[in-house]
């Protein structure tokens, strides 16, 4: 078997129960595996391309995560009023992303990019991203 390797970036903020707001410049690596074809696994400007699009979903949003129980979203006149452990938000709803995941973790949202990449790429066996340059969260299968 072949593995192939494409990556992107993406800029966001978020925020966890013990942390206040604050924002990563998210590196993301998606990783197809499969008997080659013509030589390859896949055309590298698909994958780019399709990675890119994930990306722009992301890119310069506020994550929340919409599976939190600590985490409520109420929209009022597109105004999110977001009540998260001690803190409210009152954020426009144009910048901000509710996210199907518990926590924006970089191994939750690594979870989360894997879903949205395999419905494109059926290759895709795991997705990496790094939430700083030393750390890094992996969903694979
Ligand atoms: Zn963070």
């Amino acid at each position: 078997m072949h593995k192939v390797i494409v990556s992107s970036y993406f800029s966001a903020g978020h925020f966890l129960s013990d942390e206040p707001i604050h924002g990563h410049n998210y590196g993301i690596r998606v990783i197809l595996k499969s008997e080659l074809e013509n030589g390859m696994v896949e055309d590298f400007r698909i994958i780019q391309r399709h990675l890119d699009d994930f990306c722009k979903t992301l890119d310069h949003y506020l994550l929340i995560p919409g599976q939190n129980k600590e985490v409520k979203i109420d929209n009022v006149n597109k105004q999110l009023h977001v009540k998260a452990w001690e803190r409210t938000y009152v954020l426009p709803a144009s910048d901000v992303v509710i996210l199907p995941v518990e926590n924006t973790t970089a191994e939750l949202l690594a979870k989360y990019a894997h879903a949205k990449l395999k419905e494109k790429m059926r290759k895709v066996v795991s997705v990496q991203i790094d939430e700083s340059p030393n750390c890094t969260g992996e969903y694979s299968e």
